[in-house]
């Protein structure tokens, strides 16, 4: 306590006597700022539900601190689609036992994808008895009372809802970045890809009204954002759950009907789904940036059958071309796994050549992991370690050719508009931009144009990083 503090006890001790002194205490206590600390694993959606937990804390009257060493509550926001990923919970969670001795007054909790699946809240209250807080996906808008039960007794809440609870629009976001925002527009998947626990985690697809979609984004581009980026698992199938017939492209064409400079993005789309009518609209405002991220997982019909991916290598090439043929200039971004169960070689060497005639702008290359619960988990015919490992290898070392090649011919001496997002971390008098395309250049440039736009010429353009020239402002 510093000196102001003691000088107005020794005061309240003079006036009052010692009992109102332990009143004033308490009070001293319990008002005193209160520190939170996320730990977020996984992807986009796991990132914007933590700007949410975020929002939550503070509306409780926490602060955000810079470590876990100084909070006074440390929640991990986890992620399952990996087993490793769990595999590194577990160890950050037992790491910070050793923190929560020295303090015990500490509060740690665990949340997200990997404490709704079944089975993983009870091994974890049993393995970690020090965690005060467990919690699901379908009830992460019950926090703030789950937060006020904590403050307000002693033991441990664990609870973990099993269905999915309806949309709240009440609960709003918490954002750092003063740039760019993620925007929900529906949650959860019907796909039941063979090898995914995102439909057993987050339950069957419900989707945001457009009104609520279209507030939201109004609201963030009247406070300045610059690029919106629309989250969905799938955000192709956005409406299907109250009936709607192309509600992306009816959603699209109301953000475009939206007045002022910005960007936006969306992901994820899925190549069953994606609709000429939605590429026509991405090509009809040139504010939506032409970049469209699309899985294809496999290149063999067999593969893709067993994943339950619901088209087939000739369906996804023939999107591929649908989509250049709107979007000439478009780039294309993939996710693909090797080694899914039963893969044979010439399995993979259709995902290599689909690789080759697609020339994807980057991809997202992967080792199948097997997660407890799916149906792949179930499959005969593993493929033994070694093998993925030699053929993610593979896969790696074709997809980096490919994309050297496309950075040379797409960015290489070309201008392009650029969004100014960040400072650049290895060098101070750097700032990066993203491109309509989605890649990330570095200039020379002063902070205050993060968050305007400028025109940059690349003078370097490698498979994974940019350096440009800024020409104009
Ligand atoms: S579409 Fe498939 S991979 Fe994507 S979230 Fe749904 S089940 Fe998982």
């Amino acid at each position: 306590m510093h000196g102001f503090s003691f000088f107005i006890i020794k005061a309240v001790i003079l006036q009052y006597g010692t009992k109102s002194l332990d009143n004033f205490c308490n009070l001293y206590y319990n008002s005193k700022m209160k520190y939170y600390y996320i730990i977020t694993y996984g992807c986009q959606m796991n990132a914007h539900e933590s700007e949410k937990l975020a929002r939550i804390f503070r509306d409780k009257g926490y602060e955000a601190a810079e470590s876990a060493e100084q909070a006074d509550f440390v929640l991990f926001n986890t992620c399952a689609i990996r087993e490793n990923a769990e595999q590194k919970l577990f160890g950050n969670v037992g790491a910070i036992k050793s923190l929560k001795r020295k303090r015990p007054s500490l509060r740690i909790g665990v949340c997200g994808c990997m404490t709704q699946q079944q089975g993983a809240a009870d091994s974890l209250i049993e393995r970690y008895p020090f965690v005060d807080l467990v919690f699901g996906t379908h009830n992460i808008d019950a926090f703030g009372s789950y937060l006020d039960l904590l403050n307000s007794r002693k033991g441990r809440v664990i609870e973990v809802w099993e269905r999915e609870a309806a949309i709240n629009e009440d609960i709003g976001y918490y954002r750092t970045d003063r740039v760019q925002a993620y925007v929900n527009i529906n949650y959860g998947c019907n796909n039941f890809c063979s090898y995914c626990i995102v439909p057993y985690v987050r339950g069957r697809e419900r989707s945001r009204s457009i009104p609520a979609v279209l507030g939201e984004v109004e609201g963030l581009l009247a406070s300045g954002y610059k690029e919106i980026t629309l989250l969905g698992q799938n955000v192709n199938s956005y409406g299907n759950d109250w009936g709607g017939k192309d509600s992306f492209s009816a959603l699209l064409k109301e953000i475009s009907r939206l007045t002022g400079k910005f960007q936006l993005r969306f992901m994820t789309n899925h190549p069953k789904d994606l609709t000429r009518s939605v590429v026509e609209c991405v090509a009809s405002d040139s504010r939506f940036c032409h970049a469209i991220h699309l899985p294809v997982q496999s290149g063999s019909n067999a593969v893709l059958s067993r994943m339950n991916r619901k088209y087939t290598r000739e369906d996804y090439l023939s999107r591929v071309a649908m989509i250049r043929e709107i979007l000439p200039d478009v780039a294309l971004t993939t996710d693909m796994m090797v080694g899914f169960p039963g893969e044979t070689e010439e399995d993979f060497a259709d995902t290599l050549s689909l690789a080759e005639l697609c020339r994807f702008h980057s991809a997202f290359t992967f080792v199948y992991s097997r997660r407890r619960g799916t149906v792949a988990d179930a499959m005969q015919d593993q493929v033994p370690e070694e093998v993925k490992t030699e053929r993610i290898k593979r896969l790696v070392a074709l997809q980096k050719e490919i994309a050297s090649s496309v950075a040379k011919e797409y960015y290489q001496n070309k201008t392009f508009e650029v969004l100014f997002e960040a400072a650049d971390t290895r060098d101070p008098s750097r700032i990066t931009g993203r491109t309509g395309a989605g890649r990330l250049v570095s200039v020379k440039g002063d902070p205050s144009l993060i968050g305007t736009f400028g025109h940059v010429k690349v003078t370097k353009a490698g498979a994974n990083s940019l350096f440009g020239e800024l020409t104009e402002v």
